[in-house]
């Protein structure tokens, strides 16, 4: 058992709400979720920050974001997504494990960055 909680989510040894799963990357809902729908999208190898990450799977995860974002938004029947990333603890990373957050954003919600 991994001590990094995405890392474990990831091999599948924790649980979680998957959305989708590829070589790359995994997108699961997140556990407190910000709004209904929250997800986020992680690189399945272990990289604590968005430089730390190859190329290629920078790429795949602004892939993954770029399609489920608008998939996201209609299945809550949202009217917009926020969409980025805490790198680093003094900007809130809590998770030492990159993970880009959607979060579903409706009209007059208040809630922005
Ligand atoms: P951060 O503040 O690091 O950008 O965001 C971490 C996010 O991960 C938070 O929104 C938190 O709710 C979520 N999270 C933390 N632990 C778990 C977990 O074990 N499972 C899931 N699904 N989400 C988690
Ligand atoms: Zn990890």
């Amino acid at each position: 058992m991994t001590e990094c909680i995405f890392c474990a989510i990831a091999t599948g040894d924790a649980p979680a709400t998957t959305i989708r799963k590829d070589d790359r990357t995994m997108a699961f809902l997140d556990a407190n979720p910000l709004a209904p729908g929250h997800t986020l999208v992680i690189p399945t190898t272990h990289a604590e920050r968005l430089e730390d990450l190859d190329p290629e799977t920078a790429h795949a995860i602004m892939d993954r974001l770029r399609e489920l974002a608008p998939a996201i938004e209609a299945a809550v029947d949202a009217d917009a997504t926020t969409i980025g990333f805490n790198n680093g603890r003094a900007a809130g990373q809590e998770v030492p494990h990159v993970h880009g957050h959607i979060i579903p954003r409706f009209d007059g919600d208040g809630g922005g960055p």
